[in-house]
């Protein structure tokens, strides 16, 4: 059993207000709820799962332990957004995509869909190299905040509304991933 002894219910960094939204049980209520899913999905396949860095190592890690009898490869590439608190618009591939992913069952796995950019760009660029199928599993969802409609997660953790959180792997300008619990900034 994992025990974490020192969680914080509330953090204050660069002069925001954090406070706990998913404890690390609910976490792992929604991650064995994904992972049954894509279990029963994937069965007979053999899906190349492609997480998307940095966000993504931690949810990525507790879902592809808890997959059931799925055969399967992993491969990373890590992209940029987002900087601070607010998306650029850009998406930038610093570790581009090194797999082969033609005629492959793809399943991208992302920390948070937002507006969906990165999904919805990150899918052309499977798209045209090939790959056959592609689905997503996102730990966390903003449906009010979509704009790009082929960007919503097929498997889903938890949704929010839109406010920005941290934890989980989600950072804070590159700090507070290892939070194993979910904070939502508050207005203060
Ligand atoms: P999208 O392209 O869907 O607008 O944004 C996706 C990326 O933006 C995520 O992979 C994540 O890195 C970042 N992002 C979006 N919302 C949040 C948030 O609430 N908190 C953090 N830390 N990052 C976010």
């Amino acid at each position: 059993m994992t025990f974490y002894s020192s969680i914080m219910k509330t953090i204050d960094e660069q002069g925001y207000h954090f406070e706990e939204w998913l404890q690390p049980a609910q976490i792992a209520k929604d991650v064995a709820q994904v992972a049954e899913r894509i279990s029963a999905d994937y069965a007979d396949k053999e899906p190349l799962f492609v997480v998307v860095l940095n966000g993504a190592f931690v949810f990525a890690a507790d879902l592809l332990r808890a997959l059931k009898d799925v055969r399967c490869e992993v491969t990373f590439i890590r992209v940029s957004s987002y900087w601070g608190m607010s998306t650029t618009g850009q998406l930038e591939f610093i570790v581009p995509l090194q797999q082969v992913v033609d005629n492959r069952d793809v399943v991208i796995i992302e920390d948070i869909v937002d507006t969906g950019l990165t999904i919805h760009q990150l899918k052309a660029h499977l798209r045209a190299r090939g790959a056959s199928t592609i689905r997503v599993a996102a730990m966390l969802f903003k449906p009010g905040k979509l704009e790009y409609n082929d960007a919503k997660p097929d498997y889903v953790g938890h949704e929010l509304t839109d406010e920005f959180v941290i934890g989980y792997g989600l950072d804070f300008d590159g700090f507070l991933r290892n939070l194993p619990s979910v904070y939502k900034v508050k207005e203060s």
